[in-house]
């Protein structure tokens, strides 16, 4: 049997504004305070690994023997079918810039890519989430989450984060950078992995 999640406080293992908020969101109601590996002060772990599970290990298992609290970590990106998967887990790396991430740029060199390639609508993606919770004694538990869709171009909306702005959900109208978040949080790859992860480990 899965393992139970007994403890009222556990790390959020990372260091993305837009994960962290949309993760408290989350676990908000399930009555557990979070902390942020930023607010603790915990250094980023390298991720080294070829697989969104790979990483997701790393991130969690780092902050939970740095911080001797259960933690939560999430490694995802978004796979563009016609793309063969990329960015996939160097979605992160598409953003960056010497002077941060910029995901208007990210964004912008996924739909070269696919103007380049000759590739026609619909542009299928799908996002996912691997969720990880690692306890500090080196147990841990992983889910895996998804959402389908399609890229749009130009990006429209400026909620969420990321790629948010050019992915819309399969069967809806708005993208993720449009729509409200409760809705995003109702059906994103985040909401997929975090609803395996309750059923097994809360309650
Ligand atoms: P990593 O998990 O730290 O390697 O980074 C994953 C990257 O995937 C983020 O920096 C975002 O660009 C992107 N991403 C993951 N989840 C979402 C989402 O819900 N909306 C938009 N972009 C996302």
């Amino acid at each position: 049997m899965t393992r139970k999640l007994t403890e009222k406080k556990i790390v959020i293992a990372t260091h993305n504004a837009g994960k962290l908020r949309e993760i408290g969101d989350l676990m908000r109601p399930r009555g557990i305070e979070v902390v942020s590996a930023g607010a603790l002060g915990l250094p980023e772990p390298a991720e080294t690994e070829t697989s969104f599970e790979g990483n997701a290990r790393i991130k969690a298992h780092a902050a939970a023997a740095a911080s001797g609290l259960p933690a939560l970590s999430d490694d995802s990106g978004l796979s563009v079918d016609a793309l063969d998967g990329a960015p996939g887990v160097y979605t992160a790396d598409w953003a960056e810039t010497p002077s941060g991430r910029d995901f208007a740029m990210a964004m912008e060199k996924v739909w070269q890519k696919l103007q380049a390639g000759g590739h026609a609508a619909p542009h299928t993606a799908a996002f996912n989430c691997v969720l990880c919770l690692a306890w500090p004694d080196g147990e841990d538990v992983v889910f895996v989450g998804r959402a389908e869709g399609a890229l749009v171009w130009p990006p429209r909306g400026t909620r969420g984060f990321g790629f948010d702005p050019m992915f819309l959900p399969e069967g809806e109208a708005e993208t993720f950078g449009e729509m409200d978040p409760a809705r995003k949080h109702g059906m994103s790859h985040r909401a997929d992995a975090f609803a395996q992860l309750t059923a097994a480990c809360f309650g």
